[in-house]
């Protein structure tokens, strides 16, 4: 199914051109309109999605009630509490909070924290409009991997989450008939979402690195191609799943020339597989759409190969439970997501030991979608080695056997290592990592496990034991490297859930901040100046001559 065929099933069809002066409909709901638009309110953005586009019949059906449906969950919330948050002492900031990543993450954490009063937040994204996060990029499944009634981005707000907004437009039969959430729906929701909540970004605008100066932090940035410093008191890096270290890639596929191989996040040019024979490594989620997307591009044959013995797949809910017990709730219970940062490190610990004992297993449609081709082959208990070229191919041996390819895909995930992330270079070194703060017992070590960071509550870097770099703890790490302290991969759908520990603990480091105990004393002495009595003077025993001040 291609793309768009997939857009068919999950919002309207796209509509006929319309004023310039309106938003364009079609790439509102493609979400470029969401960034294009991003400095207007939200009612006029609103009052632009409903614009009649050639008379009332060119509406999708659910758009106007789409409109006053979200126009009234926006008053009900009330507006946005102003901004109380004090002026740093001294040195100024450019910025109270600079959240880098403009992806489901950045946008939702941004939101949460306007709804608490926390002003002057910036968001940045190296991305161009339009192009910011994974699901029109480098996601290329047909559906989202997650259940479909998870919560999501809106904060309590149930009629800005994607189940109002997709029954809204196309009805709740609808909703009921999906298996999972289409991708581009989602991407649409989630543009959507940041008009809505009229949640600006600065795209183009990538953060090279982070440089402390006492406890502010210097952002050197490249915008648009121009590079300058900007200061914060806090930073959010909600950067995403290769946010923390990049992609894992083997070795062999390195010293490969950059044109022959592609890891999973990257750009993979499907367009030129016609007739082409492509191996691919790694046999998760991700190594599976890339295979399903190659094939329908034509590739002759692709070979996935994967180190285990079975592919670990999501079969469907069985008819009869299995006699196995329940996991306990400590492994994660879906309604208390938030409360896994408080289980013991052990219990945290062996829960990522149990999460790296099995790849993330691959959604049956993704694995079906794959194996329907003829030139689809599995390769068990099987890993590529010792790559090189010959003339214009790749020659690998699996086992015994050598291999020729012409292209080589990597899906092989992400590594967690703050040193190889470059925005990290001057810090890196004095963060806590897991290493520093746990030690597993015997049979349970886990050297990637150990170069986790080891988290605050709030998600802060926190600082390596005699480094005194107390500055780490303004630098919040909203990514994959969170995955460990807080029991669930952070930047995932489910992960939501902890965007209000976030923006509580920003809040809370903000409020506390430079409290001014003299001007507080000042004003608690304040005299209490008495109002205008008239409207009880009559009432007065004995008159007001004599009444207390
Ligand atoms: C292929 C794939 C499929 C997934 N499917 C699912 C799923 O079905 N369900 C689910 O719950 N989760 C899924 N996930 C996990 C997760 O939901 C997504 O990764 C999601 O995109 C995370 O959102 P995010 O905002 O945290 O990060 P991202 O969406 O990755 O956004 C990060 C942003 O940060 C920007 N950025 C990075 N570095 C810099 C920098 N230095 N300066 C400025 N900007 C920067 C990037 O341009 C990007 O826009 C999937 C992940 C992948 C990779």
């Amino acid at each position: 199914m291609s793309d768009e065929r997939e857009r068919d099933c999950a919002t309207p069809a796209p509509q006929q051109p319309q004023a310039p002066t309106r938003i364009d409909r079609r790439r509102f709901f493609h979400g470029a309109a969401a960034l294009t638009v991003g400095s207007l309110s939200a009612p006029v953005a609103l009052a632009q999605t409903a614009a009649p586009q050639g008379g009332a019949s060119a509406r999708a059906p659910g758009t106007n009630e789409l409109e006053a449906q979200t126009r009234r969950a926006l008053r009900w919330a009330g507006r946005d509490p102003a901004d109380w948050v004090r002026p740093r002492a001294g040195a100024g900031a450019d910025h109270n909070v600079v959240i880098v990543g403009g992806g489901q993450s950045g946008v939702a954490i941004a939101y949460g924290l306007r709804r608490k009063g926390v002003g002057r937040v910036d968001v940045i994204d190296q991305a161009a409009p339009g192009q910011a996060g994974i699901w029109r990029t480098i996601a290329r499944m047909h559906q989202l991997r997650t259940p479909k009634t998870m919560l999501g981005p809106e904060q309590g707000n149930v009629a800005l989450g994607f189940r109002a907004w997709f029954e809204t437009l196309n009805g709740p039969e609808a909703f009921d008939a999906l298996d999972r959430i289409p991708r581009l729906a989602w991407a649409d929701y989630l543009a959507w979402f940041q008009q809505t909540t009229d949640t600006k970004v600065r795209y183009r605008t990538r953060l090279i690195e982070i440089e402390p100066q006492g406890d502010l932090l210097r952002l050197h940035l490249d915008v648009e191609g121009m590079r300058r410093v900007e200061t914060a008191r806090k930073v959010v890096l909600a950067n995403g799943y290769a946010g923390a270290g990049g992609p894992a890639i083997p070795g062999f596929m390195r010293a490969l020339p950059a044109s022959v191989w592609a890891h999973t996040t990257g750009q993979i040019p499907f367009e030129t597989f016609k007739g082409k024979v492509i191996g691919i490594v790694g046999a998760g989620s991700n190594a599976f759409d890339a295979a399903g997307v190659a094939l329908e591009a034509g590739a002759a044959e692709v070979h996935i190969f994967n180190r285990r013995a079975f592919i670990d797949y999501q079969a469907p809910a069985p008819q009869t439970p299995p006699a196995q017990p329940p996991a306990p709730v400590d492994r994660g219970h879906a309604n208390m997501l938030e409360l896994t940062y408080e289980l013991p490190d052990v219990v945290r610990w062996r829960n990522f030991l149990a999460g790296e004992r099995r790849v993330a297993s691959v959604p049956l449609d993704s694995l079906e979608r794959a194996v329907a081709f003829k030139g689809c082959h599995i390769h068990l208990n099987a890993s590529l080695a010792d790559a090189a070229m010959a003339g214009n191919k790749i020659t690998a041996k699996a086992g015994r056997k050598t291999m020729r390819f012409d292209y080589l895909i990597a899906g092989t995930g992400y590594r967690i290592d703050l040193a190889a992330q470059p925005e990290l270079k001057q810090i890196h070194e004095h963060v806590a990592l897991w290493l520093d703060r746990f030690k597993p017992a015997p049979g349970d070590e886990n050297e990637a496990g150990a170069a986790h960071p080891y988290l605050g509550a709030g998600f802060e870097f926190l600082p390596r034991a005699n480094t005194g770099a107390e500055y780490l703890r303004n630098i919040h790490c909203f990514n994959l490297a969170a995955a460990l302290s807080f029991g669930i991969p952070v930047g995932d759908v489910p992960s939501t859930v902890d965007h209000p520990r976030l923006v509580q603990a920003i809040a809370r480091d903000l409020y506390v901040e430079n409290i001014d105990i003299e001007a507080h004393r000042r004003f608690i002495n304040l005299p209490q100046v008495a109002p205008n009595a008239a409207p009880y003077e009559r009432a007065v025993e004995g008159g007001l001559k004599g009444a207390a001040a």
